[in-house]
């Protein structure tokens, strides 16, 4: 499925519309994803959902966009969601869902008003596409360490 390009309007004079290997660095780089294995994950037929408008929101305001590169993208090609664990000062782990694929998808429906569709890898998944930051394991063992400094910036 990757490399399928009849559903978008790439444009050659846009710099964001690239065609290599993609990944996707969150949480100031402690987290980075392998969008391409992402991608070849959920092309098995998976179901997209609904992202609640919030979570579209956020997922956008929280990433840059390039707003010249919003026209050039389908709507209608679902994001990919991926499970994540981050250790806490305090000792807990927090265990959240991340948009890791299609955010300029996702402010092209916040702008034009459409509904987002995403695609959800389980916690297996998203354990193996995680190329650098804690994984499940290690954000509990990172949090275990209370009163040492957490080697995770935050
Ligand atoms: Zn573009």
């Amino acid at each position: 499925m990757s490399g399928s390009t009849k559903k978008t309007r790439r444009n050659p004079d846009c710099p964001h519309c690239r065609t290599g290997s993609e990944t996707f660095r969150y949480s100031k780089s402690v987290y980075k994803f392998d969008v391409d294995l992402a991608r070849e994950i959920v092309a098995d037929g998976r179901l997209p959902v609904e992202l609640d408008p919030e979570d579209v929101k956020y997922s956008v305001d929280t990433t840059h966009i390039y707003p010249e590169h919003v026209d050039h993208v389908d709507p209608s090609f679902p994001g990919i969601i991926a499970q994540m664990w981050y250790p806490e000062p305090d000792g807990t782990v927090s265990h959240g869902n991340t948009l890791i694929d299609g955010h300029h998808r996702a402010a092209r429906c916040l702008r034009d008003n459409l509904p987002y569709f995403v695609v959800l890898l389980n916690e297996e998944e998203s354990q193996r596409i995680l190329l650098k930051g804690p994984n499940r394991e290690e954000a509990f063992r990172i949090a275990g360490r209370v009163g040492q400094a957490c080697p995770v910036p935050v």
